[in-house]
């Protein structure tokens, strides 16, 4: 995400891909990175700072699937071949029902939790659940984190507002074409589109920021949840 601000700030034109990861899962370590070195690509991994080397508590249940989540030193070492780190909060909270008090302690927290491991700054945020609104988006800028991803669908454009990015979302049983379709047409687009149309006016948390998402040009974001 951060080779990828320039083209987001209009610095710099261009058609690119971003690949970004929630949660830190520990088989983006093992089956991802070696992909990813092999073929030069570079991807943002966003890792909840209180789960490090433990397991998805917070969906698990639901999910009926334990995710095992990367250990400080597998983050350690995913740094260091050049993927980068991003902040997914400290207890993959959802953001817009948390209190003032616990929603700064998830985000700023969580960003000084990466650091203190990593070494490094952590610039880059995902918001967990795609759960956000216009508070969690303050908080986020506030804490000193450069752009923020959402789970909303479409690809981002030059001049789109930072902190409330959308995505497109590649699933394993995605097909060929339709992995064309979504990140080489206005296929996912259309949905973000037609999902803004359908809302009500005051229903929709971050409608204020939503609203500026135009812009000329293109990239595409890949996402895996
Ligand atoms: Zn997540």
């Amino acid at each position: 995400m951060t080779e990828a601000m320039p083209y987001l700030t209009g610095e710099r034109v261009g058609r690119i891909a971003v690949i970004t990861l929630d949660d830190g899962c520990l088989d983006n370590f093992l089956y991802a990175a070696p992909i990813l070195k092999k073929h030069g690509c570079t991807a943002t991994c966003y890792a909840v700072s209180q789960h490090m080397g433990s397991f998805n508590q917070w969906d698990a249940a639901r999910l009926n699937v334990k995710k095992p989540l990367m250990s400080r030193d597998q983050l350690r070492e995913w740094a260091s071949m050049g993927l980068e780190v991003g902040a997914h909060t400290q207890t993959h909270a959802r953001l817009t029902q948390t209190g003032d008090y616990r929603l700064n302690e998830e985000i700023d927290g969580c960003k000084s939790d990466l650091e203190a491991v990593l070494g490094t700054p952590v610039t880059q945020f995902s918001y967990p659940h795609g759960n956000w609104d216009s508070r969690a988006a303050h908080a986020v800028r506030s804490a000193g984190f450069r752009a923020a991803v959402t789970t909303r669908r479409g690809r981002s454009r030059p001049g789109d507002e930072l902190f409330c990015l959308p995505r497109v979302k590649v699933r394993g049983c995605d097909f060929p074409l339709l992995f064309a379709l979504k990140i080489l047409t206005r296929y996912e687009d259309r949905h973000q589109e037609s999902a803004l149309k359908r809302r009500a006016p005051g229903r929709n948390h971050g409608q204020e920021m939503r609203s500026v998402h135009h812009g000329q040009g293109s990239r595409r974001q890949l996402q895996r949840i």
